[in-house]
């Protein structure tokens, strides 16, 4: 193997800074206790830096932390990589776009998981268009081979998940990126916990989602909107029912979205949200 250059040696000690300051981040904003949460990056096809198991997010120094190829097997680092590798993997196998990841256990998305609530109301217009809508990823034991499967389906067409009585997953271009989904997941959470218990989680008008949208798809934003139609930047109009996208769909992603098709999609956001309100409201 050729000796690492001065650029990638920079470059990594700079992604393993990076997962410390999150670690740090995630762990003063009680995104988790103890040693909960998982956080990684890709460094190329096949080697992604993550987090140790048996280390607390707000104690991660560089050197606790390991390299792993796609299949998991240790290419650097003393420490054991965390249990829970298997859902990074998936996502990374599935999307090849994504540069990081992150896993907690944010109190209110986590109450929301347990309670198998999906995130996919209307009520606020940043999280309409910055973080679509927040599927429930079903049950399956923390680190075992059921937990990947179980996430899935979810992967091509959102930018993270609750996994069902465990916690919540973000992916991003980069680490940055998948963390600022978890801040707004969370916030997410919380706001709208906080408005059912004024009796006032009121979702927006169908006028006002579809503004949203249209800015949504101007601002090149992935992931499905409140009303549940599938919106990622430049890809085909679909419908509800296609959510499980494969691998290969997702690689037209480069196609331009052109005025005919921005209808489409604003008309079946309409249908969509139309039909939605005339559901009973969850209390
Ligand atoms: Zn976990």
């Amino acid at each position: 193997m050729n000796e690492p250059t001065n650029e990638q040696m920079q470059k990594e000690a700079k992604i393993k800074q990076d997962i410390c300051e999150i670690g740090r981040k995630v762990y003063e904003k009680g995104f988790g206790a103890a040693n909960d949460g998982n956080i990684s990056v890709r460094l190329s096809t096949n080697e992604i830096w993550i987090t140790p198991t048996g280390v607390s997010k707000g104690a991660l120094q560089p050197e606790m932390l390991v390299k792993v190829n796609g299949q998991g097997e240790v290419l650097e680092g003393e420490l054991r990589p965390t249990s829970e590798m298997k859902m990074h993997l998936k996502v990374y196998e599935m999307r090849p776009d994504i540069g990081g990841i992150v896993h907690v256990h944010p109190p209110y998305a986590t109450a929301f998981a347990i309670a198998g609530l999906p995130l996919d109301f209307a009520t606020l217009p940043e999280s309409v268009v910055l973080l679509g809508t927040i599927p429930v990823a079903k049950y399956a034991t923390p680190s075992s081979q059921a937990l990947p499967e179980s996430i899935a389906s979810h992967v091509m067409n959102h930018q993270g998940v609750l996994l069902e009585n465990h916690g919540a997953l973000t992916w991003g271009k980069d680490l940055q990126t998948a963390y600022y989904l978890m801040e707004s997941l969370e916030f997410t959470a919380k706001i709208n916990w906080i408005a059912r218990q004024m009796n006032g989680a009121r979702e927006l008008s169908v006028e006002r989602v579809q503004e949203l949208v249209a800015l949504r798809e101007k601002m090149g934003f992935m992931g499905e909107t409140p009303a549940g139609v599938i919106c990622p930047p430049g890809i085909d109009v679909c419908s509800a029912s296609e959510q499980s996208t494969s691998i290969k769909e997702s690689q037209t992603l480069t196609v331009k979205i052109d005025e005919q098709q921005m209808e489409q999609i604003v008309n079946r956001v309409t249908e969509a949200v139309i039909s939605r309100l005339q559901l009973p409201k969850i209390k």
